[in-house]
């Protein structure tokens, strides 16, 4: 399996919508594969397909260790309260936002098998959840931040 290569800021396919995926090929699936490499390599909590240069609808989220979530084609089909956290993205490395978020989303998408399924999240994986879906439609997070955190904040953070 393949690390890939994370797409940073400011590259045009972080700004492009992702086609659906219409046939679950070998390709797919190794590409999920290389994906969950990639995701565990950056020590982070999600990755859209198009932070590794594929615009297809496919994304993957780990909140809990050994936890993978393969969403196909995810869409959220409903969502509960609100929650105001701090928020990052492997492709945006060293700038942190405050967002406003669902506190619980159920979200429908279809496996590596075909089979459809709905996976409920709350907290942490409500916010992974959205922040990976908006991905495959453009958007960022930092479009979505009430307010970024400035320099002297991100390293007493850290
Ligand atoms: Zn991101």
């Amino acid at each position: 399996m393949a690390t890939l290569n994370i797409v940073k800021d400011g590259d045009e396919v972080l700004r492009k919508i992702c086609r659906p995926v219409t046939e679950i090929t070998p390709r797919i699936k190794r590409l999920l594969d290389d994906m969950k490499t990639t995701l565990h390599k950056a020590n982070g909590v999600g990755l859209a397909a198009p932070q590794v240069g594929v615009l297809r609808r496919i994304a993957i989220v780990e909140v809990e260790e050994g936890e993978l979530i393969e969403l196909i084609n995810p869409e959220i089909i409903s969502s509960e309260g609100e929650q105001e956290e701090i928020e990052g993205c492997l492709s945006v490395p060293g700038r942190w936002g405050i967002t406003h978020r669902p506190m619980k989303v159920k979200v429908r998408a279809t496996d590596r098998n075909g089979d459809t399924f709905e996976v409920e999240g709350e907290g942490l994986l409500a916010r992974a959840l959205c922040h990976e879906i908006d991905h495959l439609d453009g958007v960022i997070f930092y479009d979505k931040a009430v307010r970024m955190l400035s320099k002297e904040e991100i390293e007493g953070e850290e």
